[in-house]
């Protein structure tokens, strides 16, 4: 299977290397005609969503990868990832807003601007979470599956094809999770 990665900015290289581990082709995404090619999947990667979102903007992006989630697209946003596909963000702007979630920014405070934990995540059991000035989930609306909490916030949910997570799986050498968006994401 081919995998777009976003790859204007942030982890997307780690994010690389644990798909192509499993087994996926990946094609890094960073003008429009990269998402041409057949995708079967796309992976948005942490990183800095206002930054991210002035560019998929600028490079008139942001339209036809919306169009793509809409349309059915599988896709795994991480962190600032998942600040790209929630509908509402307090403390920003939405981008994608193709998933009926409400995440909060950089929502641990200066404190806990970074963390390492491990948590129940359904479907996987206890998993390796990295947080890097992350955002949490406020609400979920609808038909969203929370998938995991931590200390009482949401930090993974899934909406039909979008899975969104506010730590970063790619950085703690555990596949699990990356299998788990391959085969229950993307039925491969
Ligand atoms: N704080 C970042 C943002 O708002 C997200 C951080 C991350 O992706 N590690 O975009």
């Amino acid at each position: 299977m081919r995998i777009g990665i976003l790859a204007l900015q942030g982890a997307f290289a780690e994010h690389r290397s644990m798909l192509e581990g499993l087994g996926a082709d990946c094609v890094e995404i960073r003008q429009r005609a990269d998402l041409m090619g057949n995708l079967d999947a796309l992976v948005l990667p942490g990183g800095e969503s206002t930054v991210m979102r002035k560019l998929l903007t600028e490079l008139k992006l942001l339209y036809p990868i919306k169009k793509s989630i809409e349309d059915g697209m599988p896709v795994m946003g991480t962190c600032a990832g998942l600040i790209l596909l929630a509908e509402h963000v307090a403390g920003g702007e939405p981008c994608f807003g193709t998933m009926p979630v409400t995440v909060r920014r950089n929502a641990y405070g200066r404190q806990l601007g970074s963390f390492q934990t491990a948590g129940d995540m359904k479907g996987i059991g206890q998993f390796p979470m990295t947080f890097i000035r992350a955002p949490y989930i406020e609400e979920v609306c609808g038909d969203v599956e929370i998938l995991s909490v931590i200390g009482g916030k949401i930090v993974a949910a899934r909406y039909g094809s979008q899975l969104g997570l506010a730590f970063h799986p790619e950085l703690t050498g555990n596949p699990e999770l990356h299998r788990y968006f391959i085969e229950e994401i993307c039925g491969r």
